[in-house]
């Protein structure tokens, strides 16, 4: 059973510890997650959820005051999505999207009442009796699109990219709305452009802070490109002996989407380490 927050003694724990301190987490010796026991048994007890299991351990998330006296070493969690196995990526992923829920539900947005969190799972429910409503997280799907044309494939960047850096276009789905509807509209509101032959690819959870990117690959229709003002800074069809800078992560869904491209074509994904 998991443990209930104002009941839980950390000394007493074993596993995977996801500890986050507003935007980082600790990190362990080896610059990975911290394994084994808790390395915060020093401090008074905090609320501790539990987000599954790794490797046969218990995965542990705690959200850290930035006022809690600790000196562990906290580096970004995104920074860790190339060193992490896939299993290790989904645990961190978990963790991540758990406490941002946990941090966003204290109250019932229908009644506006406290939540309290329910023993043995990831859920918190109204305290008022007349309500009782129960709030589990959610994701927000995201629709990433690789529009290829021949040997060339649709990039773009957006105004927040670093100088330089391009990407495949994404954008959130609506409420309502297919993710395949999703990606026909962003591609046309992004870029004026239809596509065809959309292919469903992989999907990515993202915690930042709680989506779910859905990949499609997908072929140029028509149109000629004009890019969203203020969405989309510039995009054109890259070839693929051609591609300009992309972000450096390497196990990202964009780039398994880029890096897919190339191989079909005979490239090998330039490594931007
Ligand atoms: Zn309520």
């Amino acid at each position: 059973m998991n443990p209930t927050p104002d009941t839980w003694q950390l000394a007493a724990a074993h596993g995977w510890w996801f500890v986050q301190r507003g935007r980082e987490i600790l990190l362990g010796g080896d610059g990975g997650i911290p394994r084994g026991v808790c390395p915060l048994a020093d401090l008074d007890a905090l609320p501790v959820l539990q987000v599954g299991e790794l490797d046969g351990l218990p995965c542990y998330a705690v959200d850290l005051p930035p006022a809690a006296p600790f000196g562990g070493f906290f580096g970004e969690p995104r920074k860790l999505l190339d060193s992490l196995p896939a299993r290790g990526r989904g645990a961190l992923a978990r963790a991540l999207e758990v406490l941002e829920w946990d941090r966003a539900h204290r109250f019932c947005g229908a009644c506006g009442a406290p939540t309290v969190p329910r023993s043995g799972a990831i859920v918190r429910h109204c305290s008022n009796e007349a309500c009782r409503r129960e709030h589990f997280p959610r994701v927000s799907p995201v629709v990433i699109v690789a529009v290829e044309r021949g040997d060339e494939i649709l990039l773009g960047r957006s105004p927040h990219f670093p100088p330089g850096v391009y990407s495949v276009l994404a954008g959130f789905v609506d409420a309502g709305e297919s993710a395949e509807d999703a990606a026909h509209r962003e591609i046309f509101e992004e870029t004026a452009l239809s596509i065809r032959d959309l292919r469903y690819f992989a999907s990515q959870p993202w915690p930042f802070p709680h989506s779910l990117m859905l990949g499609f690959q997908a072929t140029y229709a028509g149109g000629d490109i004009v890019c969203a003002p203020g969405e989309i800074e510039d995009a054109a069809f890259f070839r693929v002996d051609r591609l300009p800078a992309t972000f450096r992560f390497r196990q990202t869904l964009s780039s398994w989407l880029i890096r897919d491209f190339c191989r079909r074509h005979g490239h090998d994904f330039p490594d931007r380490g």
